[in-house]
């Protein structure tokens, strides 16, 4: 005999930076929160679940019987907040993701219950403590196989988001020190079965989709391969939508990837490339650049290019000797090179890092009233006091580097040199708009934001995108 079950609601909840934007947050409205639609997925018929997204709309108190919320460093601060509205009214609240994972202590200052690690393994366990009333202060999830690993339920999403985001592998065998995606999701590399990713793609609500994977291709040949036969299950499909992801450098080393890549609707690749020295690579532990050299960037770019792939080139000011000078020349070799979309952005240790360790250890975090300053480590605010400069000679370097860099006129030449070396109006197109949100994001509250339209009237009429 089966009884109807009690029913239950959870609102997960997620929060946005009250202090500003920052660059984490330029996933408002690009990507959904991919956690949420996973927990969805793994959570009983009997509940209902209900998404309240700050990338849309400030939080407004709704009733529910469970609360949760995931985090990164610049938000959860507000998670935090919210999840005190909750506990005065007695609802239950809890947390997940990178920062309470690093940081659990802390967040069972003001969550009732932690969930340290990936949800998979541990969400149906939580969901049945709650009901059996005897919901735990900390849930330590064991790295899931990605097996089992559900596809999220995607109808809970804001319809306001440009982008569905899926993944096709998680981990990372690197140690990059300024890096936690190693202590989060393991140094294994772990692959998903390719027809769960495949199936996820077709499906996926966007006709544009972000590959979440830390490095889409991996470091070996198994991995190489996976990549290849989940990027020929999308052809097969027939299925048309324009895609991006991460990956390491390594990527220029396979071209049939590329050219899988470009066929299946790749328009852009994200490069941890950080710095065109080899002495701040060596510093950082950035291995796959040092093998690559950085005499041989430029043939990565050209490689990708002739797939008609465009790159976001990402790096990182404030490096252990960095100097006004140097950040300077950094940001000549971005503008200069054969890069589309721009991000350089400032040193941040994060907890659960190498690099925030030594920080904190030798007393050179600028800002450590936490969890509030929380909130500041978004990645374009001063938070280190550099060994080379003092913070204020760093922030005015940066902002001096920001302002050639995002300067329109370089924006238009950086779009024409796209056009150029992709020969795809839709790279280009993705290419100028995300380094204006970039210019957006890093002069919030000094400049006035901008529309691509408006930046640009006389240069994006009558561009034909697919
Ligand atoms: S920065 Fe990239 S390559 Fe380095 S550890 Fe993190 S995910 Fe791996």
């Amino acid at each position: 005999m089966t009884g109807s079950k009690k029913k239950y609601k959870l609102l997960l909840i997620n929060p946005a930076n009250q202090r500003r934007k920052g660059l984490v947050l330029a996933r408002d409205r690009i990507f959904p929160p991919m956690a949420f639609g996973i927990i969805a997925a793994l959570t009983p018929d009997n509940w209902e679940v209900e998404i309240l997204d700050e990338s849309f709309a400030p939080f407004e108190y709704k009733e529910a019987d469970l609360v949760g919320f995931t985090s990164l460093t610049t938000t959860v601060n507000r998670c935090y907040q919210i999840a005190g509205e909750y506990r005065k009214n007695r609802i239950p609240t809890v947390i997940g993701g990178i920062h309470v994972s690093m940081l659990p202590e802390e967040a069972s200052r003001y969550v009732d219950s932690v969930v340290i690690g990936e949800a998979e393994g541990i969400w149906p366990k939580l969901i049945d403590d709650f009901e059996k009333n005897r919901l735990q202060q900390y849930y330590h999830a064991k790295l899931p196989s990605l097996v089992d690993n559900p596809s999220q339920k995607t109808n809970l999403y804001n319809p306001g988001y440009n982008f569905s985001s899926m993944q096709t592998t998680r981990g990372c065998p690197m140690k990059c020190e300024f890096c936690s995606v190693h202590t989060f999701n393991g140094s294994k590399y772990r692959l998903r079965p390719i027809e769960q990713s495949v199936r996820d793609f077709i499906n996926s609500e966007k006709d544009r989709v972000f590959v979440v994977d830390d490095n889409f291709v991996g470091y070996n040949k198994a991995s190489r391969n996976h990549a290849k036969e989940f990027l020929k299950g999308i052809l097969k499909s027939g299925v048309k939508k324009d895609w991006f992801g991460a990956s390491s450098m390594n990527i220029a080393e396979d071209e049939e990837i590329l050219e899988y890549m470009a066929r299946s609707g790749c328009k852009m690749v994200y490069l941890g490339i950080e710095s065109e020295r080899i002495d701040q690579l060596e510093q950082m532990k950035k291995k796959t650049n040092l093998k690559i050299g950085v005499d041989k960037y430029a043939e990565v770019y050209d490689k990708i290019h002739k797939y008609g792939i465009s790159i976001m080139g990402s790096f990182i000011y404030g490096l252990g000797n960095d100097t006004p000078q140097t950040i300077y020349e950094r940001t000549s070799y971005i503008i200069d090179a054969d890069i589309d979309m721009m991000q350089s952005t400032m040193l941040t240790p994060l907890p659960g890092t190498v690099l925030f360790k030594e920080f904190e250890e030798a007393g050179r975090l600028l800002h450590t009233n936490f969890p509030e300053d929380w909130e500041r480590y978004g990645y374009i605010e001063v938070v280190i006091k550099p060994k080379l400069m003092s913070p204020q000679e760093f922030h005015d370097a940066v902002y001096e580097s920001w302002e050639r860099m995002y300067d329109l006129k370089a924006l238009k030449k950086k779009f024409l040199r796209t056009l150029q070396t992709t020969k795809d109006p839709t790279a280009a197109v993705w290419g100028i708009t995300t380094n204006l949100q970039m210019r957006n994001m890093v002069f919030e509250g000094t400049k006035e934001s901008l529309e691509p339209e408006e930046a640009f009237p006389d240069l994006l009429k009558g561009i034909q995108l697919r």
